[in-house]
């Protein structure tokens, strides 16, 4: 059982810009959490961050029973060793814009290099579980084919398919929608839709509102790299309390 993600204090800066300036999240165990805000507010950054990609400045990560980051002990911080960081990462998958799928390798491939690989599973089984995640997201008869033979929207649910392979305790998407043609989107939404049903733990960085309205639980409103409000859904996106969430809001709906 996940227990959910914890983000404290995250703090992160490029050279004098202050990108996180001190974010909390918390997502609970088969939560999904919609992060909503402009363009170059820190929402990537603050998923890339939670998951490692970038060092932190400040703060720390806690996902399932693995925590990471700066870690007050004996009044001074405390940095995590190398090893729990790769604990921490393996217990979140991540879903990015531009699907990042190996150009070289299947679909099956590209859903079994990681559990065979960084787990070293057996490839017999692992075959079979992508085999049936391919399945779920609607692409069986797909499996042999390369990203190049499949369209934006069939390539993202590889990359959906690949990262719950790892079996993850969280899924982070980071705009998953965006760099697809309209009449792909709805498929992509469709299989997340049916992930948050099962139960999947998902922080979705998304300009899709009419999905955060439909599937988040809590919707998340940043701005200039700090958290403005978040709530439930529907509170949020219809009664926001902050004028510029609802700023925000009047511009993208
Ligand atoms: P969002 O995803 O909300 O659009 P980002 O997290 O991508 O915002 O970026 C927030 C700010 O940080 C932007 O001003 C962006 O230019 C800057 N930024 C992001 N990544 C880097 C980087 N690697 N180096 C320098 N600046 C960066
Ligand atoms: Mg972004």
């Amino acid at each position: 059982m996940s227990g959910g993600l914890r983000l404290r204090g995250l703090r992160k800066s490029y050279g004098d810009l202050q990108v996180l300036r001190g974010v909390d999240l918390d997502v609970e165990p088969g939560e999904v959490v919609c992060v909503i805000g402009p363009s170059g507010s820190g929402k990537s950054t603050l998923l890339r961050c939670a998951n490692h990609l970038e060092p932190l400045d400040a703060g720390f990560v806690q996902v399932d029973d693995v925590l990471v980051g700066y870690e007050p002990r004996d009044g001074r911080l405390h940095e995590s060793s190398e090893r729990d960081i790769a604990r921490a990462r393996l217990r979140m998958g991540m879903v990015f814009q531009q699907f990042n799928l190996f150009s070289h390798l299947t679909a099956l491939r590209n859903i079994t290099l990681g559990p065979t690989r960084v787990l070293r599973r057996d490839p017999t089984e692992v075959e079979r579980e992508a085999r049936d995640l391919l399945a779920r997201v609607g692409l069986a008869g797909h499996a042999d084919k390369l990203p190049a033979q499949l369209s934006g929207g069939q390539q993202q649910r590889v990359a959906i398919a690949r990262a719950l392979a790892m079996k993850p305790a969280v899924l982070l998407f980071d705009e998953p929608t965006s760099a697809l043609d309209p009449e792909l989107v709805g498929e992509v939404l469709a299989v997340m839709r049916g992930l948050a049903e099962q139960g999947m733990t998902m922080v979705v960085v998304t300009h899709e509102i009419g999905f955060a309205a439909d599937v988040a639980d809590t919707v998340v409103f940043m701005d200039d790299g700090v958290v403005v409000e978040s709530g439930p859904a529907e509170r949020v996106l219809r009664y926001p309390e902050s004028e510029r969430t609802a700023g925000f809001l009047a511009h993208v709906r």
